[in-house]
């Protein structure tokens, strides 16, 4: 098996820690060398039963100018190349603004390519708090699947590495 995913999310919710984190498991490999121009490998993760490509898309997020609007036409191309869309969220803060942002961008993406939701940084709030914050985004209807993580100190990234795995 193998396909491509992405990581979506605003600034600082923890993309860049957890491709980290990734990079730590066995038999991955960082590349920057551009596949096109405009699409990027980020990381290549193989298992024995799957090779998951990671791809960047940055232009996510609001566009302030020319160039924005290109870079956002950009990863929305990558977004719908795609085999599985990955959201993340911060689990420590409230709902933003350019969360819903991005929510409402993924609608288009609703039917065609499975989304994943991962609420990290879950090392910061309290066990009971969890399930009603996995409630709280399971009203979107958007996921197929909602994975508290903690892409710091690892905490479910197995989990969401299989759950990615049986969606290829
Ligand atoms: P990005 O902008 O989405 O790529 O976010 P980064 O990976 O750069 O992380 C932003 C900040 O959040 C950094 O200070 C990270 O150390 C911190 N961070 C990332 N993941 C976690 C986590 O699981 N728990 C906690 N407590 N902090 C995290
Ligand atoms: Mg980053």
């Amino acid at each position: 098996k193998s396909g491509f995913v992405t990581i979506i999310g605003r600034p600082n919710v923890g993309k860049s820690t957890l491709i980290n984190r990734i990079v730590g498991e066995k038999l991955s490999i960082t590349s920057n060398k551009p596949q096109t121009t405009r699409n990027k490998i980020q990381l290549i993760h193989t298992t024995q039963e799957a090779q998951i490509i990671f791809m960047d898309t940055p232009g996510i997020q609001k566009p302030k100018n020319k160039l924005g609007t290109y870079m956002l036409g950009v990863s929305r191309e990558t977004l719908g190349e795609v085999d599985v869309i990955t959201a993340m969220v911060d689990a420590s803060k409230k709902i933003g603004s350019m969360d819903q942002w991005i929510f409402k961008e993924l609608e288009g993406f609703k039917d065609k390519t499975p989304m994943i939701l991962l609420i990290n940084k879950i090392d910061e709030i309290s066990k009971p708090d969890t399930l009603p914050l996995i409630d709280q985004y399971a009203k979107l209807n958007l996921f197929e699947e909602i994975i508290p993580i903690s892409a710091i100190n690892g905490e479910n990234i197995g989990e969401y590495l299989s759950t990615l795995e049986s969606f290829l």
